[in-house]
């Protein structure tokens, strides 16, 4: 016997039943309200050559500086796992040439994004997103669309108390003079700011505006606002999209230091955060990418997406909303060797109906099975054996209520359709 104990690596969880039921609720809402929106699925790979992030993200940028999973790959090439999924639409879609289908082109993807974070609550190292993609508009209609869409999701599934943050970064004919304006600003205060944000202040020093060490959000207050520094065409574009969301009754708070941490960002930024998360309450984030897809040699082709965090979703729905999970329809205890060869037969019937039958064990005892059933907390329970296969009838149980009854087998599966539901 080995004594190795194997486990799961550091920021990378298991997910299991009954949590999976709510997973897969949120995904199913999700494919639900983004169809309704026109958006269809694509499955980029999980793995891309890591220029496609570098490049894309930017270089300096906490996800490409110290987050990505790089392995060489035996042919010696650096491949990463992906660490968001905007990269590897982008990618596929100047690729494959998906500028040639009717524009707005509406994609959306699910699935694992790695980053090598330090685990805490709602960070982990594998995690789970569902972003959505729109390309071809210059907006800010489809801004709106899109935020109203990500609305309509969380809406139906019961989440309640999130804001709305709103912003715009400018593009790159304002941000240069922005910019300026901010390295003004921190120049005097450098010993200030957090180490992280000295860094910033030479590679991007917009972040200063996002980090969330306290010295640093002290710091800044008074410093200039992007907001105040927007040209006419971005000044234009927020206030339209701020008059769209009113339009379309979507509450909202414009929150110039929300920056997002990625390069590419251009115009519109937003992010839904929760008061109910703690530190990490940022459940989902977007924005537009007006150069991304020139950027990758397609043509020039404005854009906006967001993505939303699975795990923060997860989170605050299991503190906030009741679950029913599935459970069996029925159980069938089976007493004898007969019994035990026709409830396979019935159970599979059962099934094919679509029904969720388990089936006893003729070898436990009837009290064994009896319990069995009652810790699937399976709604019904057939007995089965010498008796009622001569008479051709049998008893049902019901667990919740302990109500019982006859019937003929005959009716077994009308029986359990009319009560399952
Ligand atoms: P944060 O500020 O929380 O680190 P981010 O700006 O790095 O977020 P994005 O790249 O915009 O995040 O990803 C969108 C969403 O994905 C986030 O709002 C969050 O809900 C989720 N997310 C990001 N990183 C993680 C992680 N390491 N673990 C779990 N969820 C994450
Ligand atoms: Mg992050």
């Amino acid at each position: 016997m080995s004594s190795v104990q194997y486990k799961a690596l550091k920021g990378m969880q298991d997910i299991l039943p009954p949590d999976i039921y709510i997973w897969q609720k949120v995904e199913a809402v999700a494919r639900e309200v983004f169809s309704s929106y026109g958006f269809q699925e694509i499955r980029p790979p999980v793995v891309e050559s890591t220029n496609v992030f570098t490049r894309s993200i930017g270089e300096n940028t906490d996800i490409v500086e110290k987050e990505m999973y790089t392995f060489k790959d035996k042919g010696d090439r650096s491949i990463s796992l992906r660490p968001e999924g905007t990269a590897s639409v982008v990618r596929c879609y100047v690729e494959k040439n998906l500028h040639t289908m009717p524009s707005p082109q509406k994609f959306y993807y699910a699935g694992p994004m790695f980053r090598y974070e330090r685990p805490q609550s709602g960070r982990f190292r594998q995690f789970y997103q569902i972003g959505v993609e729109a390309f071809g508009d210059p907006g800010p209609r489809i801004d709106a669309e899109v935020i109203s869409m990500l609305r309509l999701c969380l809406e139906r599934l019961g989440l309640r108390e999130i804001t709305f943050n709103v912003n715009s970064i400018g593009c790159p004919e304002c941000r240069p003079a922005y910019r300026e304006r901010l390295i003004e600003f921190f120049a005097g205060g450098l010993d200030r700011l957090c180490p992280d944000c000295n860094r910033r202040y030479h590679t991007n020093p917009l972040r200063i505006l996002d980090c969330k060490v306290e010295r640093c959000r002290e710091m800044r207050k008074g410093a200039p606002r992007v907001t105040d520094h927007l040209c006419n065409g971005c000044r234009i574009h927020l206030d339209s999209l701020l008059s769209y969301l009113e339009l379309m009754g979507i509450s909202y708070t414009v929150n110039p230091d929300m920056v997002r941490g990625l390069d590419y960002y251009t115009r519109t930024t937003f992010e839904v955060t929760s008061e109910n998360l703690g530190a990490q309450n940022a459940v989902a984030a977007g924005g537009r990418y007006d150069g991304l897809v020139k950027e990758f040699g397609g043509p020039e082709t404005p854009a906006i997406g967001f993505a939303i965090g699975m795990e923060r979703i997860i989170e605050l729905l299991k503190n906030s909303v009741a679950y029913d999970f599935p459970t069996p329809d029925v159980f069938i205890a089976v007493i004898g060797a007969l019994a035990a060869r026709e409830s396979m037969v019935i159970a599979d019937r059962l099934r094919g109906k679509g029904l969720w039958a388990e089936l006893g064990c003729s070898e436990n005892s009837l009290k064994s099975q009896m319990r069995k059933a009652d810790r699937l907390s399976s709604k019904y329970v057939f007995i089965l054996g010498d008796d009622e296969l001569n008479s051709g009838r049998l008893k049902w149980k019901k667990l919740s209520d302990s109500s019982q009854g006859e019937i003929s087998m005959f009716e077994i599966t009308d029986f359990l359709l009319q009560r399952s539901s």
